[in-house]
């Protein structure tokens, strides 16, 4: 009966150390795998005493006896490989080295073997037949083969004690119970076997004593945390944090400081509770902020601003018994004046100090969804020509005339205006209209000068305004649309204020629109030129000029004030100017057996000279068409040369050489110089009649006219007067010496049908 309790004892024994090896693999500890190894070595011996106990058979008895001492030997195994793993150190794992050297396991395995060598030559032990509980038992004797296992056995466990105690003397006092609680188990557990091998008793209690170990290593490597050891690491980690924590007891006294809280009190290190009245004497009540929660707060210290952010909250017991309270305090001085400074850095141009694109859009669309801006504008501003200025008066120039533009643009804005630098060249205001007033606006930038040491320089300032509707919300549409009135008015000097109105809107929509349906129109023979008619002294047609007309399958008729300027601008005249030219090419062979001393002029504009190699294509129109080139006359205008004059020179004087007769257009209306004529390989000299019809003292007009043309006689230039609109000017223009005219008086721009006709009556 005693026998069974002892097996029933031992088998819950066994199953507890499983259950230990199971949950220590599933702890995914490093230890776990070891710790799971200990466990299950140390149920063999434990199984061949149940088995010893539980049979009355000599040969089973007998292999109890060897699962029993093979056991041991594993348990030595894994107490080794646990222990070199429990104990390893940082040092030992630079080395390479083990706690435990693992060649000792050389003599377990020799143990093992010698062990088996029994059933051979019976040196190790022999069973002695004896009564137990009123039945029979075969109890373990040992014979002289033994003592080297005892040495084995014995010799490891006093390495393991060893390693242990060494280990409890060298680590930090909250670490030593780690290895203290490891040494006792090993050592109360060697102590009860030898207890028992050496009383002979037959049973073998001792195997209680090694479950004990099992479950003692479990426990201690696995789960085990010691409190106090986490005590300490919280405490310091917290005096090294530089937030001031102070800790209260349940009756409010102050329990505990850390280091910056005394800094803060400027308090001796000991006086605890002149911290907590320090304190509330510095923020006031602390009692009445919100529980778990950082509070702000911004108070003079030694004359400055400080911000601290505060928070207390309290700590409960499991059952919710109040265990005292805590209060955390930080100086948050420097971190907010840096976020602010990063901010700021963010948000504003380096230059200007005004916001940049970003922030101003988003403040403006802020503003915009908090409440309609009635009675408000969104103004683009733009520094005309920044670039050049850079290139020409340097990049210092060019900061100093955006710093000072930006200062205008603060000068007319109250604290409910949005404004700031959009881009490199261009600012964006959002202002009530009542602090723009055209006039004043135009005035001041009639004359805008940036002063920039002892020099000083005009520049052109242009400002599109948009007006805030009340369903508008977003900036970017509003500042497009300014953007589109600044366009409005992009090559005019002389206005500096536009609005975005419905007009500006249709002319950009126009713009759109047309631009598009050139390809179209060139295509299907939309676009033709019209010929005005050019006479001599004797009023005989000798030739024309071809002027395009658009004839619109919607739009009709349209002269060329509604889309030249559009196409100069965005470089699509080149385009329509090449299909005049190839038309008028065709018109001239159709006429070359029939008028072939009649020639006609074209116009090219000032953009074609950059993007297409005019002479080569005209000259592929003559070629193709077999043209005369002396029938072809190309107008330039004078804005054609003033840049790259000499390169344009060259061109024209190539034209010459090809035999074509090159013609000045517009000559008096726009920065005419005598000077340079001189100098032009041109033919003819068209002068605008138009301009000079319009000045008032129509006398100094005459004179002016009058030596133009007797100019171009000396240089052998032949001169035409444009706009010849009646008899007396006609008249008046023969009486000056002038050679060849245009104007109503003889014909309109009319289709070459009806030209062909005129000529016909000749
Ligand atoms: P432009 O080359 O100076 O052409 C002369 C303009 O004066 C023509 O206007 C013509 O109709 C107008 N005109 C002629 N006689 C009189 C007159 O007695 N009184 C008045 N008040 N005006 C007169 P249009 O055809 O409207 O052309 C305007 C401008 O458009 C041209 O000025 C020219 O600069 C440009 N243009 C016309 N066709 C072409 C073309 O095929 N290519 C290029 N690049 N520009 C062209
Ligand atoms: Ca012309
Ligand atoms: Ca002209």
């Amino acid at each position: 009966m005693l026998r069974t309790a002892f097996i029933f004892v031992f088998a819950l024994l066994i199953a507890g150390l499983m259950l230990c090896s199971h949950a220590s693999i599933r702890s995914k500890k490093p230890i776990g795998r070891q710790v799971s190894l200990v466990c299950l070595s140390l149920i063999p011996p434990i199984l061949g005493n149940m088995i010893i106990i539980g049979t009355t058979k000599r040969s089973i008895a007998l292999v109890g006896c060897y699962i029993y001492y093979i056991g041991m030997d594993f348990i030595m195994y894994a107490l080794i490989k646990f222990t070199n793993q429990y104990c390893h150190t940082k040092e030992n794992l630079n080395r390479n080295k083990n706690a435990i050297p693992v060649w000792i396991n050389l003599f377990v395995i020799a143990d093992i073997i010698q062990m088996l060598m029994n059933t051979l030559f019976g040196h190790a032990f022999y069973l002695r037949e004896i009564e137990v509980y009123g039945k029979l038992y075969y109890s373990m004797r040992p014979l002289m083969g033994q003592v080297f296992h005892r040495l084995v056995c014995y010799g490891i466990i006093i390495i393991l004690i060893i390693t242990y105690i060494i280990r409890t003397i060298r680590v930090p006092r909250l670490y030593k119970e780690r290895y203290i609680i490891i040494l006792l188990s090993l050592l109360f557990g060697t102590v009860w076997q030898t207890y028992y091998v050496a009383s002979r008793a037959p049973i073998d209690r001792s195997m209680i004593g090694f479950a004990i170990i099992g479950f003692m290593i479990f426990y201690f490597s696995v789960y085990y945390r010691p409190l106090s050891l986490l005590d300490r690491m919280l405490a310091d980690i917290i005096s090294d944090t530089d937030e001031a924590v102070i800790l209260y007891g349940p009756e409010g006294r102050c329990i505990w400081a850390n280091d910056p809280a005394k800094d803060f009190a400027n308090t001796d290190h000991d006086d605890l509770e002149s911290i907590s009245d320090y304190l509330t004497q510095f923020f006031g009540e602390i009692s009445g902020l919100p529980e778990g929660k950082e509070t702000e707060i911004s108070k003079i210290k030694a004359g400055a601003e400080k911000n601290y952010v505060i928070a207390r909250g309290k700590f409960y017991d499991l059952k919710g018994g109040a265990l005292g309270s805590y209060v955390r305090m930080r100086d948050i001085t420097q971190e907010k004046l840096r976020l602010e400074k990063e901010m700021f850095a963010a948000n504003h141009d380096a230059l200007t100090g005004l916001f940049n694109k970003e922030y101003t859009f988003k403040k403006i669309s802020d503003r915009l969804h908090e409440h309609a801006l009635k009675d408000y504008y969104i103004a683009s501003i733009y520094i005309c020509d920044l670039k050049v200025f850079n290139d020409v008066y340097g990049r210092e120039f060019g900061d100093e005339a955006l710093i000072q533009v930006a200062n205008w643009v603060r000068k007319y804005a109250d604290e409910t205006c949005i404004y700031g630098r959009i881009s490199g060249d261009c600012f964006c205001s959002c202002l009530p209209k009542r602090l723009f007033i055209k006039d004043i606006v135009e005035k001041d930038l009639s004359n805008f000068k940036i002063r920039f040491g002892e020099f000083e320089k005009n520049i052109a300032i242009h400002v599109g305004f948009c007006e805030i509707e009340s369903d508008d919300r977003d900036v970017s549409v509003l500042f497009d649309r300014a953007q589109v009135a600044l366009d409005s008015i992009r090559d005019d000097y002389k206005r500096h204020v536009a609005f975005f109105d419905k007009k500006v809107r249709d002319q950009m929509l126009w713009n759109q629109e047309i631009s598009a349906q050139l390809d179209d129109a060139i295509r299907e023979n939309q676009i033709v030129p019209y010929l005005q008619p050019i006479a001599d002294k004797s009023g005989k047609i000798v030739g024309a000029e071809a002027l395009v007309r658009w004839i619109h399958p919607v739009y009709g008729f349209m002269a060329p004030y509604k889309f030249i300027p559009l196409f100069e601008e965005n470089g699509m005249i080149t385009d329509l100017d090449k299909h005049i030219w190839r038309s008028v090419c065709r018109i001239l062979s159709e006429w070359e057996e029939k008028y072939p001393d009649f020639f006609i002029s074209v116009n090219v504009s000032p953009k074609d000279f950059y993007m297409t190699d005019v002479l080569a294509e005209i000259m592929s129109y003559v070629i193709e068409y077999d043209v005369d080139p002396k029938n072809l006359r190309i107008e330039v205008t004078e804005t054609s040369m003033m840049r790259d004059t000499e390169d344009k020179m060259r061109v024209l004087e190539e034209f010459r050489k090809q035999g074509f007769l090159v013609e000045m257009d517009d000559f008096g209306s726009g920065y005419s110089s005598l000077n340079m004529l001189k100098n032009m390989p041109v033919d003819v000299l068209k002068i605008d009649m138009n301009f000079l019809g319009k000045s008032d003292d129509e006398q100094r007009a005459d004179i002016i006219v009058k030596n133009v043309i007797m100019l171009s006689e000396d240089l052998k230039i032949v001169s035409l007067a444009e706009g010849v609109e009646t008899k007396e000017q006609f008249e008046g223009l023969s009486e000056l010496g002038c050679r060849l005219f245009q104007g109503y008086y003889f014909s309109k721009p009319i289709p070459v049908a009806q030209f062909e006709d005129k000529l016909k009556q000749l």
